[in-house]
C-alpha cells in the first residue's frame, strides 16, 4: 500500500502547552496558528512511533485522503436505513459497513428494512466507541425485559401513539416478572458500569446484597474479594481471580442466574470479548449452553408480556432474558481468528461468541480498536425483531429516531468504509494471524525476561514480574516498570488486588502497528538493571484496594422479595 502519510514535521520542536493554544479575542494569524499545530503534530507523530499501551490500532494510512470530506458537515442523523431530508450524509457507506459486520456476525441485514424476518440483523454505526453502543444495548435490554413496547408489536387503540411508553404490568403471582437483573464479570468495562448506573438496572449484587443477605449461591470469597452481605462485588468472578486469565466463571454465573430466575426475575448477561485489561475472551457459547436449561426451567422463555390484562390481544411474546456481547477489541477481530484456524495458519481460535448462538440478542464493538479509525466510532448490533419501538417521532428529521444519538457523525461511516475497502478478506485474515503471533511474541519474551531477573536476583524483580497472557489475547500484562518506561511506551498502568495485597501492572497491547522490533525495544529497556525499581515513586506497600463500585440500594425496580 502507498503511504499517504504527510511529511512529518521537524523532530526538534517542544512538547506543546497550554499557552500555546489559549483562546482570546484575537485571532490567531496564519503562520501562528500553523505554528501551533505543528507542535502538535509533531507530539501525536512522536508519540504513535510507540504507543505500546492501549487497544487502538495506529495503522492509518490509507486515511490520509479524507481530509478533503472535512469541507462538508457529514450527519446521517436518524435511522441509518430509512434516508432524512438531511442530505449531507453518508448512508450509502454506513449500511455496506453494516452488511460487512452483518455477515461477519452472522446476523444478515434484512432485504426489506421495514420487514425482518426472524435472525435478520439491525444495527448503526456509532458516533461514541463501545461506550455508546453498550448504553444503547443495554437500554434496549432493560425495556425488552421490563416488558415495553417493541416495533414489531401491534398494539390497538391509543396505544399506537409512539410517544406512549407502554409497559407490561406484572402478574399477581410474579412481583418480579419486569424487574431485570444485570449479570456480568469482574473483569467488564467501566462503561458498563456506567450504563447501569445511568439506566438505573440493579446488578445481582446490589439486589442480593440488599435483598437477599447471605444468601449468595456461590461459595464465600476468598481473601480480597470484597463482598456485600455475602454477595461479591464488582461483578461474577472471574476463573482464577485476579490471577487468572480474566474469562468468566461459567460456574459461578450459572448459580448466580439460577438463583435470580428462581425469584421470577428477567435476566440480562453481558460478556465480554476482549475484557479490557486481560483481553479474555468469554466462552459465550458454553455459557449459554449452561443457561438454556436455566432459562427454560423458570419460564425465560417465549414468555408472554401483557400489555393489558383484560384484553387478550395485546399480547408480547419474547424471551425474559437478553444476552449482550461487548466486543469493543474482539468483536471484529476474533471472527479473523476463526477463518485463519480454518486456512491453517493458526492453531487454535477464540471460542465463538456472535448471532450463531440463539440466545445472543446484540453485539458491539470499537472500530478505533480494530480495525482502526482516526475518531471514535463502532457498530451496535442487535437482532432486528428484539428492536424497541422509538420513544419519539420527530417528523423534522423524516427518518425514525431509532438510534442513541440524535446528530450521528457521517466522517465515522465514512473512515470505517474506507479501512475496509481497501483489505481483501486474505489480507485481514492473515493480519488477525500475525497480530496473535507478536503477541505470543511478546509474551515469551517477557516470560524469559521474568527468569532472567529472577535469577539475576533483580531488586524490586526479585520474583520475576508476573507475567500473563491469557488464550488468543492481545494484552500481555507484568509488574508495573518505572515512569520513565511506561512513559515512553504510553503503557497502561492497573492495579490489581491480589490476595487482599495492592500489586501495580502494566500492560502492552499488541495491535497491528505493533512490530517484532518495537516489542524488542521494550524488552531492552526493561532488562536495563533498575527497570522496575519505582522506590522513589511512592511505597509499595500499599493496603488492598476498594473495588470501584460502591453498592447501592435499588431505586427503580425495587421489587418485593419472593422466597
Ligand atoms: C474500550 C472498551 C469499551 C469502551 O469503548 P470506547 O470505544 O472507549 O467507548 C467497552 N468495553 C471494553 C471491553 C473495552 O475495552
Amino acid at each position: 500500500m502507498i503511504s499517504e502519510r504527510p511529511e512529518p514535521p521537524p523532530a526538534d520542536l517542544p512538547e506543546p502547552t497550554d499557552d500555546d493554544y489559549r483562546l482570546g479575542t484575537h485571532a490567531y494569524t496564519n503562520e501562528q496558528r500553523t505554528a501551533v499545530l505543528a507542535k502538535l503534530e509533531e507530539h501525536l507523530s512522536r508519540r504513535r512511533g510507540r504507543l505500546l499501551g492501549y487497544q487502538t490500532n495506529l495503522s492509518l494510512d490509507g486515511h490520509a485522503s479524507l481530509g478533503r470530506f472535512l469541507s462538508y458537515h457529514i450527519n446521517n442523523i436518524g435511522d441509518p436505513f430509512v434516508d432524512s431530508h438531511y442530505s449531507l450524509h453518508s448512508r450509502w457507506l454506513e449500511r455496506a459497513v453494516l452488511e460487512h459486520y452483518a455477515r461477519l456476525w452472522h446476523a444478515p441485514l434484512p432485504l426489506d428494512p421495514t420487514a425482518p424476518q426472524d435472525g435478520d440483523g439491525w444495527g448503526y454505526v456509532l458516533s461514541m466507541g463501545s461506550t455508546e453502543g453498550n448504553l444503547y444495548a443495554l437500554w434496549n435490554a432493560r425495556d425488552y425485559l421490563d416488558g415495553n413496547a417493541l416495533v414489531r408489536d401491534e398494539i390497538s387503540g391509543d396505544a399506537s401513539c409512539r410517544t406512549t411508553y407502554i409497559r407490561a404490568k406484572h402478574p399477581d403471582d410474579n412481583p418480579n416478572a419486569y424487574a431485570p437483573v444485570a449479570f456480568f464479570s469482574q473483569e467488564t468495562h467501566y462503561s458498563h458500569i456506567k450504563a447501569m448506573r445511568v439506566l438505573d438496572i440493579p446488578t445481582f449484587y446490589d439486589l442480593g446484597g440488599s435483598l437477599y443477605p447471605g444468601q449468595c449461591p456461590l461459595e464465600p470469597a476468598g481473601a480480597g474479594t470484597q463482598t456485600y452481605n455475602g454477595w461479591p462485588l464488582g461483578g461474577v468472578p472471574t476463573t482464577g481471580g485476579d490471577e487468572g486469565p480474566g474469562t468468566v466463571d461459567v460456574d459461578a454465573l450459572v448459580a448466580l442466574v439460577d438463583f435470580f430466575a428462581a425469584k421470577g426475575h428477567p435476566v440480562l448477561v453481558n460478556f465480554n470479548i476482549g475484557s479490557v485489561f486481560k483481553g479474555a475472551y468469554d466462552d459465550v457459547e458454553y455459557a449459554c449452553e449452561r443457561l438454556r436449561p436455566v432459562f427454560a426451567a423458570h419460564g425465560l422463555v417465549d414468555r408472554s408480556v401483557r400489555f393489558d390484562p383484560d384484553d387478550p390481544d395485546r399480547v408480547s411474546v419474547r424471551n425474559g432474558y437478553w444476552i449482550h456481547v461487548d466486543g469493543a477489541l474482539g468483536g471484529a477481530y476474533a471472527p479473523y481468528l476463526e477463518k485463519a484456524r480454518d486456512a491453517g495458519l493458526i492453531k487454535t481460535a477464540s471460542p465463538v461468541f456472535d448471532f450463531r448462538i440463539p440466545e445472543v440478542s446484540s453485539i458491539v464493538t470499537s472500530g478505533h480498536k480494530y480495525p482502526g479509525a482516526p475518531v471514535p466510532t463502532g457498530i451496535y448490533m442487535s437482532r432486528a425483531g428484539s428492536k424497541l419501538r422509538p420513544p419519539s417521532d420527530p417528523a423534522v428529521v423524516s427518518s425514525p429516531d431509532s438510534t442513541f444519538a440524535g446528530s450521528r457523525s457521517g466522517f465515522a461511516s465514512l473512515a470505517m468504509w474506507n479501512h475496509l475497502a481497501q483489505f481483501s478478506e486474505e489480507q485481514q485474515v492473515r493480519q488477525a494471524a500475525e497480530v496473535l503471533q507478536v503477541a505470543e511474541y511478546t509474551a515469551d519474551r517477557l516470560r524469559n525476561l521474568s527468569d532472567l531477573l529472577r535469577e539475576r536476583g533483580e531488586p524490586w524483580a526479585e520474583d520475576g514480574i508476573e507475567v500473563g497472557h491469557g488464550d488468543h489475547a492481545l494484552s500481555v500484562w507484568f509488574q508495573q516498570p518505572r515512569a520513565e518506561i511506561t512513559e515512553k511506551y504510553s503503557l497502561a498502568c492497573v492495579p490489581l488486588n491480589l490476595g487482599g495485597r495492592r500489586h501495580d501492572y502494566s500492560h502492552v497491547y499488541v495491535m497491528p502497528h505493533v512490530t517484532r522490533e518495537l516489542i524488542d525495544e521494550l524488552l531492552d529497556d526493561l532488562a536495563r538493571p533498575g527497570a522496575f525499581d519505582r522506590s522513589a515513586e511512592g511505597d509499595a506497600d500499599r493496603p488492598p484496594l476498594p473495588r470501584d463500585h460502591i453498592p447501592q440500594a435499588p431505586t427503580r425496580t425495587a421489587p418485593s422479595p419472593r422466597h
